[in-house]
């Protein structure tokens, strides 16, 4: 295709705003897929991500369009992945397009996702349209909120685009205004060939699978080609593009987004932002600014059932083949037995790969408290990255400590503006800026991200009826008093349980932890000391009594079915129990202990 007819763009938006919605309707109302082989939110592949209403994975449509011009266009949409996490991933994307669609819902308005997707799509030199969904809605502002993008942007939103991509109203102005309003991609076909890896995934019958975006020169079937980041060198076995299922192509020329396969074994074998090349005769310089994406929180995974060990072991094995920023090492604790210490993106990754270890795998998981990565200072002058607090080193030798830290946006309506700051005050945060749009607070606050990885989303979300929006990027890293917090459950150490704190937070959380896990905690036949300690030194302390319910006491003799009922009940309960020393732990303690309120 010529350079001139084609057009790569994103959808920018904040979460639920629309944009699978809109990527259906360009698709459907292309013909593109076939009103029969039709779903709804085509792109969005993993059931997880159609439940949750995220897209994890960037995926990506060839649309063939003809314009109001009469001539016929190549429109390239990839669509990126919406949330915080992904944030790497996401500007990789963009780097592959020279537009974006802005979607904003006009009866919500602009919101933290909305903000921080679109200035990653200028910072990638887009061209963008803005695009006002959900106009059926009576709710729906669009002449405010066209102001607002104005106002808290600083773009141009006279000639958005009004839709409704339900009904599918404005659809055919979306696509005009891709053909009219977006640039051509520029390169050159007869330069040495110089291609972007903007995603790679396993798949069941074809193995690993990478997106690329042509810059220069063209590749071809059977090229022998060479990834520079990486060195590995591969023969292409297969060239295609994205309708969205593959139809095959002989060749990709400057512009042009496909996918290829070369017997590549996994999915780590392949680094998103590197540049591909052909092996001989390859270009000299690469694209710049790759940086490998790098876990940033992490946490300890362990079947609930000893015996389930080998199962996980396969499951994160399996994982982590498609999802290379996923990372793993085998871990033992003398509490919980044999296990991983995983690294994540961030939470929401987190969650999604226990959620799928679970579902997908059947296994019961015990999750310890996430931990972000700190750099611990040796006196020695050296510098240990800390991923596990059970393996702080001797304090004796440790200068200093130094946690990762946050630049957090949140928009807010204003009557919750007062709950908000308190709520970020609460967490160590320090305020940045305080600034109106309209009826709506945008506060940035400088936050320790181990304040923000346990429930700080959750939080922010009760507190403000959900209408808080947050987003965040990590900033820097910066020395603090940060102290091992331990729990002991009838004396014996609990690592599960095992946190970084502040030390001036330490005595408050230790207290609320132990109050939680004398509730947690079913009664022994014993008297069982719960204690949070620092070091040797014991900074709170609850007693659980001893005394042990009988569960069939209240049925009083009669009913014996549901007296049964009751104790294969407790059976079953048991099943999700840990041992600790002579006590036992139920697993959802574990769960219920690690947030705080
Ligand atoms: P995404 O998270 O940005 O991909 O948003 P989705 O496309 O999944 O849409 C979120 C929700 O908004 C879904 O329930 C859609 O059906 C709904 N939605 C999307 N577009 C419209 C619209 O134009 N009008 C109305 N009323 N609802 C819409
Ligand atoms: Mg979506």
């Amino acid at each position: 295709t010529e350079l001139a007819n084609i057009r790569n763009f994103s959808i920018v938006a904040h979460i639920d705003h629309g944009k699978s919605t809109l990527a259906d309707r360009l698709i459907q109302s292309t013909g593109t897929v076939a009103d029969r082989d039709m779903k709804e939110q085509m792109l969005d592949a993993m059931d997880i991500e159609r439940e949750r209403g995220i897209t994890i994975k960037a995926n990506t449509v060839r649309i063939d369009y003809r314009a109001n011009d009469g001539q016929d266009y190549v429109l390239n949409l990839i669509d990126t992945p919406g949330h915080v996490d992904f944030a790497y991933e996401v500007s990789r994307s963009m780097r592959a397009v020279e537009g974006s669609l802005l979607v904003v819902d006009a009866s919500q308005g602009v919101e933290a996702q909305t903000l921080a997707n679109v200035y990653t799509a200028i910072e990638a030199d887009h061209e963008i349209v803005p695009v006002l969904n959900k106009i059926d809605l009576p709710a729906a502002e669009p002449e405010q909120v066209r102001a607002q993008i104005e106002d808290v942007i600083g773009l141009d939103a006279s000639d958005a685009v009004l839709i409704s991509a339900k009904s599918g109203l404005g659809i055919p102005d979306v696509l005009e205004a891709i053909v009219t309003r977006l640039p051509a991609p520029q390169g050159d076909r007869n330069a040495p060939l110089k291609a972007m890896l903007v995603d790679s995934w396993y798949d069941p019958y074809l193995g690993v699978v990478v997106l690329i975006r042509v810059m220069d020169g063209v590749i071809r079937k059977g090229d022998n080609i060479k990834m520079m980041q990486t060195g590995a060198k591969y023969g292409i076995d297969k060239l295609a593009v994205l309708k969205p299922a593959m139809v095959d192509v002989a060749e990709l020329g400057p512009g042009e987004i496909g996918v290829l396969t070369a017997s590549i074994k996994q999915v780590r074998d392949t680094k998103v932002g590197d540049t591909i090349t052909h092996e001989k005769k390859g270009c000299e310089t690469p694209l710049p600014g790759f940086k490998p994406s790098v876990p940033v929180v992490f946490c300890g995974l362990f079947p609930v059932d000893s015996a389930e060990f080998e199962d996980l072991r396969t499951a994160i094995e399996k994982l982590a083949l498609n999802d290379a920023s996923f990372s793993y090492e085998m871990e033992s604790s003398a509490a919980l037995g044999f296990g991983f210490r995983c690294g994540f993106l961030g939470l929401l990754h987190l969650e999604v790969i226990r959620d799928r270890l679970e579902r997908e795998y059947g296994i019961d998981l015990i999750t310890t408290a996430p931990s972000v990565v700190y750099h611990v200072h040796m006196r020695s002058g050296e510098v240990q990255e800390l991923h596990n607090p059970a393996d702080l080193p001797d304090l004796t030798h440790v200068d200093h400590i130094e946690e990762p830290r946050i630049k957090a946006t949140i928009l807010v309506p204003d009557d919750y503006l007062g709950d908000v700051l308190k709520l970020c005050q609460d967490r160590r945060g320090i305020q940045q800026e305080l600034t109106y749009a309209g009826s709506r607070a945008m506060v940035v606050y400088d936050l320790p991200l181990n304040e923000v990885v346990f429930d700080f989303y959750d939080r922010l979300k009760s507190i403000t009826k959900g209408y808080a929006s947050f987003d965040y990027e990590i900033t820097g890293y910066r020395q603090d008093n940060l102290v091992k917090m331990q729990i002991l459950v009838n004396d014996e150490p609990v690592d599960a349980l095992s946190m970084m704190v502040h030390r001036d937070r330490a005595e408050g959380r230790g207290r609320a932890m132990c109050e939680k896990l004398k509730d947690l905690i079913p009664r022994h036949m014993f008297k069982i000391p719960i204690q949070a300690a620092i070091g040797g030194k014991v900074i709170a302390r609850e007693t659980l009594a001893a005394l042990r319910k009988d569960v069939t006491a209240k049925c009083y003799g009669g009913d014996v079915t549901r007296k049964k009922k009751l104790l294969e009940k407790q059976k079953a309960g048991k099943k999700k129990m840990r041992q600790f020393g002579k006590v036992e732990i139920p697993q959802q303690a574990f769960i219920s202990a690690l947030k705080m309120d």
